[in-house]
This record gives C-alpha cells, structure tokens and sequence, in this order.
C-alpha cells in the first residue's frame, strides 16, 4: 500500500478555476487500496471558482501569472505546497494534473510574457516543490499508462 498524495480534482472535487472537476474513473480504479491524499494549492490560495493563471518564463524563473490582473500568484502557491509536504512527510508518490501550472509534473504550458508558447513540458510550481524534495512524481495521465 503506498501513500500517494494527488490533486484533489482528480478525485472529484469541484476545485478548478471554473468550479469544475477532473475524475478519472480509470485512474481512481488503478488507485484503489492506496491511501490517497488530495490537495489543490490554487482552491486553498484563491478560492474556487477563481481566474486562470499561466506558467510563465521571467528573470526570476518559472511563475504564475493571473490571466484577469497580471498578477504574480506563485508565492501563494509555493507556501501551500511547503505547508503540504512539511505536512505529510511519508508520501511515496506525487501525482499531479497533467498540463496543470501548479501540478503538472512534465506537462505544464510554458509561455514567455508575449504569450508564446514555449514548451509543453514544463513542471508546475507544487509539483516543481515535490521534485525538489525528491519524491517520485508523475502526470495524472502517464500514471494510467505505466500502472
Ligand atoms: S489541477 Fe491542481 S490546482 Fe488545478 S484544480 Fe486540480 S488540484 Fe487544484
């Protein structure tokens, strides 16, 4: 049995931007008998439903920006994922909504501040948090494949 923390949208929670949810019925059966624990960075810091934000390439690296204000939102996000990971210090795997700028592990949109695509296999900022700490991690996408 393994400890996996996941985005919690994946489960069924109404979490995104638009109040909307990502269930995956094929991955929640791949996942059962695991214990599962969910998390969304974006509905803790911003509320749901809430503005879409990007990935974008700065001087300052890879951040968030709010497509409605401009706004730089990766702070917010980065203390949720290491409230998160101080947290829940056991977890064996970390997956993450592919294509997502918070939790797409190799997936993200990257663009630069004109909004041109850069790259579509970027990793989002908690997701970039879990990597750092080194725990294994994987798009919600290619865990359906390789399981
Ligand atoms: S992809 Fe991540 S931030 Fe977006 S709704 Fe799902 S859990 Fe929340």
């Amino acid at each position: 049995m393994k400890t996996i923390a996941i985005s919690a949208c994946l489960l069924g929670k109404k979490c995104r931007y638009d109040a909307s949810d990502n269930t995956n019925a094929i991955l929640l059966e791949k996942l059962q008998g695991e214990i599962l624990i969910p998390f969304c960075p974006e509905d803790d810091a911003f509320g749901t439903p809430r503005p879409t934000m990007d990935l974008i390439f700065t001087p300052m690296g890879n951040r968030t920006i709010s497509n409605q204000t401009g706004e730089d939102l990766s702070d917010p996000v980065i203390d949720y994922a290491n409230g998160f990971f101080n947290t829940h210090t056991n977890i064996d795997l970390f997956i993450g909504k592919d294509r997502s700028p918070s939790c797409g592990v190799c997936s993200a949109k990257l663009y630069d501040t004109k909004k041109t695509l850069l790259s579509e296999s970027e990793t989002g900022l908690m997701a970039k948090e879990a990597k750092r700490r080194e725990i294994p991690c994987i798009d919600a996408e290619k865990y359906g494949e390789v399981i």
